[in-house]
C-alpha cells in the first residue's frame, strides 16, 4: 500500500499543474507541489471537503465519486496579486488495485485575463467612437430641424462636424497603426535608416503646429545617425513624442529634441541611439507614469480630447521601440517638465 501511494505521489509530481488524488474514503491520498501551493499544507489524510471548500468544486467530486464520471468545476482563488481562475477536472481513475478521483487544476488566469483586456478594449473603442458620433448626430438633425436655411449655422456647424469626423478618423488611423505594429511585433525591422534625417524631417514638419500652439523646438542632432529599423514607425515615435511635448509642454515654453549616440548602453548592453523629448510643461505624477503606455490611459481625458489626442500614442510608441528592441523611459518631475526618452540599438 506504501509503495503504491510513493507511485502515485511520483505519478502526480510529474505533472505540470496542480493535483492531488481523493480516495474511496474521500481522504485526500496524494498531493503534488502545485496543489499545495494552491490550497496550503497539510492536506493528506484530510476529508476533501475541509480542503476544497468552494460548493462547485465539492459537488464535482462528489459527483465523480458516486457515478466514476469526469466532472469539471471552476475554481476561484487569489495568488496574492491577483484573483486566479482553474479549470477543475474530476476524473475516476483505478491504478493497480487502489481507485479513486484524480483532481487536476487547469490555471486559466491568463485566458481570463486576456478575454477581459479585450472586453474593455472593445468597450473602450465604442465609447470613444460613440462621442463624436452621438455629437454628429445631434448636428445633422439640428441642420435637419431648428437650423434648416439658417447659412450661418450651418457654417458653424458643419465646422465642428468635420472636428468630430476629424476626431473620429484619427481613432481609426491609430487603432490600424497599433493593430498593425502588434502584428509585426516579432519582425525584427532590418532596414537601414538615418535617424539624424528623420527626426529633422519630423521637426520640419511639425513646425507649423508648433508655431501655432507658440512652442519652439529646439534640436541637438548629430550629422547623421544610422540603425537598422522601419523608417515609418521610427517616424511615428517621433511624431507622437513631439507632438505630445508641444501639446503638454504649453504656450511660450521650448521643447528639446535631442539625439546622442552612446558606445555601450548598460540595459541594451550594447552600442545604442536615444531620442529625447523634453517638455517644460506641468509634468506627470509619479504613479501615472507606469501606466502611460497603456492604451486610452489619459491623466485628463477631456483635456487630451481637447487637444485631438486618442490615448493611442504612447502604446504605439511602447510597441515600435519594443519592436526594435529598444527601451522607452519616462522622466517628470511635477512643475517642472517631462522627458521621454527612446533607447535602440545600434
Ligand atoms: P493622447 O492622445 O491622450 O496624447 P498618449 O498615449 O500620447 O495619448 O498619451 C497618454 C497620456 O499621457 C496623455 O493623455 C497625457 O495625459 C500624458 N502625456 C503624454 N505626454 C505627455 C507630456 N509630454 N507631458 C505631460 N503628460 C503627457
Amino acid at each position: 500500500m506504501n509503495t503504491l501511494r510513493a507511485d502515485i505521489d511520483a505519478l502526480i509530481a510529474g505533472l505540470p499543474i496542480a493535483a492531488l488524488v481523493i480516495g474511496r474514503d474521500e481522504r485526500i491520498h496524494s498531493v503534488n507541489d502545485k496543489a499545495r501551493a494552491l490550497l496550503g499544507d497539510n492536506l493528506l489524510e484530510r476529508h476533501f471537503i475541509t480542503a476544497l471548500r468552494q460548493p462547485v468544486v465539492m459537488d464535482a467530486i462528489e459527483a465523480c465519486l458516486r457515478d466514476h464520471r469526469t466532472q469539471t468545476a471552476r475554481y476561484l482563488g487569489n495568488d496574492g496579486a491577483q484573483d486566479t481562475t482553474f479549470d477543475v477536472h474530476a476524473a475516476w481513475v483505478e491504478f493497480a488495485g487502489l481507485s479513486g478521483v484524480l483532481v487536476s487544476f487547469e490555471d486559466m488566469t491568463h485566458v481570463e485575463q486576456a478575454g477581459q483586456m479585450r472586453r474593455d478594449f472593445v468597450a473602450n473603442v465604442s465609447h470613444e467612437l460613440r462621442t463624436p458620433l452621438t455629437a454628429l448626430m445631434g448636428f445633422i438633425e439640428t441642420l435637419r430641424g431648428p437650423a434648416k436655411g439658417d447659412a450661418a449655422a450651418t457654417e458653424r456647424f458643419l465646422g465642428t462636424m468635420y472636428a468630430e469626423a476629424t476626431r473620429m478618423e484619427r481613432l481609426v488611423r491609430d487603432l490600424l497603426a497599433l493593430s498593425r505594429v502588434e502584428s509585426e511585433e516579432r519582425i525584427r525591422p532590418q532596414t537601414d535608416v538615418d535617424l539624424a534625417a528623420l527626426v529633422r524631417s519630423v521637426i520640419h514638419l511639425l513646425r507649423s503646429v508648433s508655431d501655432e500652439a507658440g512652442v519652439k523646438i529646439v534640436e541637438d542632432i548629430p550629422d547623421a545617425v544610422h540603425i537598422s529599423g522601419d523608417a515609418d514607425q521610427l517616424r511615428q515615435v517621433t511624431t507622437n513624442l513631439i507632438e505630445n511635448a508641444v501639446k503638454y509642454g504649453g504656450r511660450g515654453k521650448t521643447v528639446h529634441v535631442t539625439l546622442t549616440t552612446l558606445e555601450y548602453d548598460p540595459t541594451l548592453r550594447r552600442r545604442a541611439v536615444t531620442l529625447a523629448v523634453r517638455d517644460e510643461g506641468a509634468g506627470i505624477a509619479a504613479t501615472h507614469i507606469p501606466r502611460l503606455t497603456e492604451r486610452f490611459y489619459r491623466i485628463d481625458s477631456h483635456r487630451s480630447r481637447e487637444m485631438g489626442g486618442t490615448g493611442l500614442g504612447l502604446a504605439i510608441v511602447k510597441h515600435i521601440v519594443n519592436r526594435h528592441r529598444g527601451r522607452l523611459r519616462i522622466e517628470s518631475e511635477l512643475g517642472k517638465g517631462s522627458e521621454f526618452r527612446v533607447i535602440l540599438p545600434q
